[in-house]
């Protein structure tokens, strides 16, 4: 991997805690998906290192508050030209530990930055609220201010991005940071790391800590149950998001919880078939289907269904599988030796209950031995565990429905809210079923719903809290009112 980067000092393996670069005691290695190959080592922090980064956060915190946004704004436009300008080098720092193909990493680095944009110009329109008064002696004013020291803890799927859009808005608002990475990317949030100390920012307004899986529950305590922590953004598994929440309870934390879909994608007799069938592709194969918002239950009404499953298998047929630094390859290896395994397991559960394999249903080690093949079963049912629970693989269910109720039911009829997808020419259907589903974003002829300039986040079980947009730095400021008397 060094010798393909043009700048190797961006393959850090240090963690960053009060701007300075630190080896820790112990390391832990972070693996190649697509080969096993071992990459680097970083450190597997702890206890002393979060309480270090916290301390460094909260004495960083008074400057960088004082900042006006327009001097914060530079040192991130400064970072988001950093990232842009080293876009090769973050991808295939990306790619290496995470799998995607080299062409989404590279659109990822430009996702991620985008939120790095954003939220630096964003950052200049905290307004605040003045209100008309009912006393004439006295005057409303609502002031908003950064909230404090912010916490991030983050997953693998997006190395890059789920660093941005949390990181991004704390700074602008004028808070400072601790993340803690994915045990299996931490490579990519250190070299976006070194890029930001490039940019100019600030001695202990961005820290990072590198964990192992068990020195992340650790530094999950201690992020949790420190008193200057004022706010935990997450973004992973429900189940991790429950236990974080109830570890925050203590301290009463402001809490961002970006957790687990079970996103449906409904396709109805009227859809353009061209274009939902396009949708299904992108949204349920992208990053080999580990992403929250991929398609994980395709509903097809009746009249349209044997012409979808057949155009759909004869194009996922042709999807390239292979790994993220081959050119040409479509569709990379999973992130671990589990990750297959539920894949695997759901699949054959289907088949067990009476699905059809239309293409795929295997894994394919004579790629390596965490691929999975590219997989449409026809004939799914709501017994199956792949409508219940996210595949997070690329795997796709098609379940045959009769009535727009129906269809509107089954979608619903699941604990998680984050993204829908649906495909309809008939405007009134269009609403109906938009108002109708229990999800926290809704894309209607689209298989792609996320940039950075909108509310992205989940209702019922895939947590609460916006990222992205006008919304996404909300989450960041108090809100402090003023009463003034005596006028
Ligand atoms: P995924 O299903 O995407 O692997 P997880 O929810 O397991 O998601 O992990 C997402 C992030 O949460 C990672 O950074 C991981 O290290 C961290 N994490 C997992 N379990 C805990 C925990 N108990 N406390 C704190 N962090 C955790």
């Amino acid at each position: 991997l060094l010798s393909r980067l043009q700048d190797p000092s961006l393959l850090r393996t240090q963690a960053l805690i009060n701007g300075e670069w630190v080896e820790g005691a112990a390391r832990f290695g972070v693996d190649d998906p697509a080969t096993g190959e071992a990459l680097a080592e970083v450190p597997n922090l702890g206890r002393l290192e979060a309480e270090a980064a916290i301390a460094a956060a909260q004495n960083a915190w008074p400057a960088w508050r004082a900042k006006t946004a327009k001097e914060r704004a530079a040192v991130l436009q400064r970072w988001h030209q950093l990232l842009l300008k080293h876009t090769d080098d973050l991808a295939l720092i990306l790619t290496a530990e995470q799998g995607k193909p080299l062409a989404e990493a590279r659109g990822e680095v430009g996702y991620g930055g985008s939120f790095v944009e954003w939220f630096a110009e964003e950052g200049k329109r905290i307004y605040g609220e003045t209100i008309p008064s009912t006393d004439p002696g006295k005057r409303y004013i609502v002031l908003k201010q950064p909230i404090g020291v912010c916490a991030a803890i983050t997953p693998w799927n997006f190395p890059l991005a789920m660093i941005t859009r949390k990181v991004a808005p704390a700074l602008a608002a004028g808070c400072t940071v601790v993340i803690k990475p994915a045990e299996a990317t931490p490579l990519t949030a250190l070299a976006a790391a070194e890029l930001a100390q490039r940019a100019g920012m600030p001695a202990g307004v961005l820290n990072v800590l590198t964990a192992d899986a068990a020195q992340s529950i650790e530094i999950g305590h201690v992020l949790c149950e420190s008193d200057v922590v004022r706010h935990l953004s997450f973004t992973g598994s429900t189940e991790v998001g429950r236990i974080l929440m109830r570890q925050c309870a203590g301290t009463l934390k402001k809490l961002s919880l970006e957790l687990g879909g079970n996103a449906p994608f409904i396709v109805f007799d009227d859809a353009d078939l061209e274009a939902a069938v396009s949708g299904a592709m992108a949204s349920k194969y992208r990053n080999a289907g580990q992403t929250c918002v991929c398609a994980n239950r395709l509903y097809v009404q009746a009249g349209i269904y044997d012409a979808f499953v057949e155009k759909f298998a004869a194009k996922v047929a042709t999807l390239k599988l292979g790994p993220g630094l081959e050119p040409g390859s479509q569709v990379g290896p999973l992130i671990d030796a589990q990750a297959l395994a539920k894949v695997e397991s759901h699949v054959a559960d289907a088949v067990a209950l009476g699905a059809k394999v239309l293409t795929g249903g295997e894994p394919a080690a004579e790629v390596g031995p965490q691929f999975f093949q590219p997989t449409v079963l026809a004939n799914a049912t709501a017994q199956m565990l792949c409508s219940r629970e996210e595949t997070f693989g690329p795997v796709a269910p098609v379940f045959k429905f009769q009535t727009e109720d129906e269809v509107v039911a089954l979608a619903n009829s699941t604990e998680f809210g984050l993204a829908s997808y649906f495909y309809s020419r008939d405007i009134a259907r269009v609403f109906r079923v938009a108002e109708a589903l229990e999800f926290g974003m809704v894309g209607i002829n689209t298989g792609l719903v996320a940039t950075a300039e909108v509310p992205f986040g989940g209702i019922k079980q895939s947590g609460f809290g916006r990222e992205g947009g006008r919304q996404g730095i909300e989450e960041y400021v108090e809100l402090k009112y003023l009463c003034l008397g005596e006028l």
